[in-house]
């Protein structure tokens, strides 16, 4: 089954490809694996900082959320 008409896009969350929202994207919303593994590490990383702690993240984050 072929999908062309009104096919989804997204941005992959970590580095802003995009990414068609098919089978040929398996770690869909990420563009790949290396992103998708990025993304968790960086999850693991906030998960294991305490609460309350500053964190300087503004800089780190540019771009993240465009
Ligand atoms: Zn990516």
């Amino acid at each position: 089954m072929t999908e062309k008409a009104g096919q989804l896009t997204v941005k992959c969350p970590q580095c802003g490809k995009p990414v068609y929202w098919t089978g040929e994207f398996p770690h869909k919303p990420f563009c790949c694996e290396r992103c998708k593994l990025i993304d968790l590490g960086a999850w693991a990383a906030e998960e294991n900082t305490i609460p309350g702690e500053e964190i300087a993240a503004d800089n780190d984050n540019s771009g993240y959320y465009q």
